[in-house]
């Protein structure tokens, strides 16, 4: 159903949903709350610096009307406070003195009277609530707009009801009563129960792709024994133990008839995008053609031109294939992609599709595996006879849930940095320590170093508050004017257009823009060795293994490189998480922690949640969950499966997968 049908969304404000990946009332539906807050109901509860959203009932004791307001004088339990209207001079007819009515909003004091600005009428909404649903918004969006949306798509929109019962029963309810009780619980263990049928299903989707992608046993590529010595000696390092003894398991793969499938993982910085080259070298002198597959236009761009002076010496073309590519070019290219030309490609997802066809693949390697899901894996092998595929992991996964996640996965493991890299000195501090950091901050960069800034969110929302993490908005005025004066810096986020992103990581690169201010789009791959020190502002709003891989765009060199990690909040169980990253840099060590820390339960609100490109699913809650569904489809036939083959649309189709995928990654 169209969005049109809303109250009070004019052209402007679909446009601003359509950014955030909105179209349809169905989208609105699982656009999920990022935390939830408790609504007072006590004026009691009241003090100066309240920002939490009261529920009241006010006695309205008299009304006066301006041009630009209406106005109700009232009170609660005797305390006066004013209702105030903008632009609704018809709530004139419906609230009349002497009568009490609920409003719900947040109290602001002007001139020492409480008062209420465009509270919503608690009887437009049909039942009570002790605590609100809080979304990631657009400005130009309040969370009561938004609220007052899902409501109504909630009321006039359903969402297809599947069965599930033969998965995990019926103890969570229906799909449409978890949706309903997502944005808003009446309890915890209301939120909790929805959580769980959400996750259920995810798990349900995951594990049948899974099932169904399983390929039969066909005949694939047995490559030729190619001597790398040639290669490995123009390298200006020498391989590490863990690269040198990966690159023999593969090349073990890759000769033999079998296809390969195998995952390497390796801490963030310890050297796999070399070895993925190398693998690529094998398929391409053997006379095939070799695939690398980024999640990111920004990644893509940069292993590319890194590519490029590694294959000079073996004289095969490199190409690069995104979705920004110009179509010109891009038909030229896919003409030899097709022709079979020896060829080394890199791209993002735009070399999935269906209409580009490869003449000789025979190795795909993916990075960041865990990103992309299974279901790639069939799509990119029906493009050549049983092609190796190579999947690179930067983010430790503690073995049992590798196992997991990746059931049929070989392994190989690069257990080490290489030699000379320095611990990267990590520093929890404080909002009062900010302004000192960044002088250090300047100071690196005289030096000639370079630095990243991060931060959570692009904008600053509609009703900012104290609370909100950092936005890029924001902490740009304040480098601007205050915190780095004497340093030029470039912007990097995903709602940027592409060529501007390239254009601001090439400042970057280059040294012209010695800091950049960024969103998590960096978070993986990026490798500029020269950057030394890495500022992530609401450090507390990150889950701890994504914290890892931030870190791990510095102490690329042997130069003594630094972390620091901004906490805005004051709580102790976020200290204490920050406080892993401070003592750790091993990235197996942490998520190891991080699965301890979240499993200890810690349910409010999304943002911690979604591990591995799960919404709702959360291992470190979920693994008798994971392992009940398991146990139900072991004991299913083929016949039975089958059959619920559209339930794993999600991970089968590719397309709408990576799209989610990107829209995850636009902040
Ligand atoms: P990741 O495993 O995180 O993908 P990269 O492949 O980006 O790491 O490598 C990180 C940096 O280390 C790159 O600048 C790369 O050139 C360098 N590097 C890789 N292997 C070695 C090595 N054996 N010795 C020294 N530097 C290396
Ligand atoms: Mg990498």
């Amino acid at each position: 159903m169209k969005l049109n049908r809303l109250s009070g969304l004019g052209q402007k404000r679909i446009e601003k949903l359509a950014g955030m990946g909105i179209f349809k009332l169905a989208d609105l539906m699982v656009y999920f709350p990022g935390r939830y807050e408790w609504l007072e109901t006590d004026l009691k509860n009241y003090h100066e610096n309240s920002k939490n959203t009261f529920q009241l009932e006010v006695l309205i004791e008299s009304v006066q009307q301006n041009p630009k307001f209406l106005q109700f004088q009232g009170s609660v339990d005797q305390v006066p406070i004013r209702i105030v209207f903008f632009h609704q001079s018809y709530r004139k007819q419906s609230i009349l003195p002497n009568q009490t009515y609920r409003f719900q909003g947040k109290i602001q004091k002007w001139h020492n009277n409480l008062q209420m600005v465009n509270p919503i009428l608690a009887k437009e909404i049909t039942d009570e609530r002790i605590f609100l649903p809080v979304y990631r918004l657009s400005s130009g969006i309040t969370q009561t707009m938004f609220r007052r949306w899902i409501r109504q798509a909630l009321k006039e929109e359903s969402v297809y009801e599947r069965d599930y019962s033969p998965f995990f029963g019926n103890e969570f309810g229906t799909h449409n009563e978890a949706l309903r009780a997502i944005h808003f619980p009446e309890t915890p263990s209301d939120l909790e129960r929805a959580r769980k049928r959400l996750a259920a299903e995810e798990a349900v989707q995951y594990q049948l792709a899974q099932v169904l992608t399983k390929q039969p046993d066909r005949s694939g590529i047995a490559h030729q024994e190619i001597t790398l010595d040639s290669l490995i000696k123009q390298l200006p390092f020498q391989l590490t133990e863990g690269q040198t003894q990966s690159l023999t398991e593969i090349q073990k793969d890759m000769s033999s008839i079998h296809p390969m499938y195998r995952l390497l993982q390796g801490d963030v910085g310890s050297g796999k995008t070399v070895v993925a080259f190398l693998a690529m070298a094998v398929s391409v002198l053997s006379g095939h053609q070799a695939a690398y597959l980024a999640p990111t236009e920004v990644l893509a761009n940069q292993v590319y031109k890194k590519a490029i002076p590694f294959f000079a010496q073996t004289e095969i073309p490199c190409v690069l294939v995104t979705g920004s590519t110009k179509k010109k070019v891009r038909t030229e290219i896919n003409e030899r992609i097709q022709s079979g030309e020896s060829l080394v490609v890199f791209g993002t997802h735009a070399l999935l599709s269906d209409s580009l066809a490869f003449g000789q693949l025979s190795l795909v390697v993916t990075d960041e595996q865990h990103r992309f899901g299974v279901a790639q894996r069939s799509k990119l092998q029906s493009k050549g006879p049983a092609v190796d595929v190579l999947a690179m992991s930067a983010t430790p996964i503690p073995r049992t849930l590798a196992l997991t996640l990746f059931g049929e996965m070989s392994l190989s493991m690069i257990h080490s940095l290489p030699a000379g890299r320095k611990p990267i000195r990590t520093y929890l501090i404080g909002p009062q320590k900010r302004k000192d950091a960044y002088g250090f901050l300047e100071r690196e960069i005289e030096k000639g170093h370079r630095g990243f800034v991060v931060c959570p969110h692009i904008e600053l929302g509609e009703e900012p508050e104290e609370s909100d993490p950092m936005s890029i908005e924001k902490l740009e005025g304040e480098i601007r004017h205050d915190l780095l004066t004497h340093t030029s810096h470039t912007t990097l986020h995903g709602r940027m257009k592409k060529d501007a992103q390239d254009s601001a990581m090439e400042a970057f690169t280059s040294g012209k823009s010695p800091v950049l201010l960024s969103t998590t789009v960096i978070e993986v791959g990026i490798d500029v060795p020269e950057a030394t020190v890495i500022f992530i502002e609401s450090a507390e709003r990150f889950g701890l293994a994504q914290l890892h891989q931030l870190r791990g765009r510095v102490g690329r060199s042997d130069r003594q490189s630094y972390c620091i990690l901004i906490c805005h909040s004051k709580s102790e169980k976020a200290i204490e998480r920050m406080r892993v990253l401070v003592e750790s840099q091993d990235g197996f060590e942490i998520a190891e922690k991080d699965l301890r820390l979240r499993g200890q339960g810690n349910l409010f609100g999304l943002e911690q949640h979604g591990t591995f490109g799960f919404t709702h699913l959360d291992l470190a809650i979920d693994l008798e969950l994971w392992e009940d569904v398991r146990r139900s489809i072991a004991g299913m036939d083929e016949k039975t499966i089958l059959s619920f083959t559209t339930y794993a649309r999600r991970y089968l189709d590719n397309l709408k997968e990576v799209g989610e995928y990107d829209a995850r990654y636009s902040r």
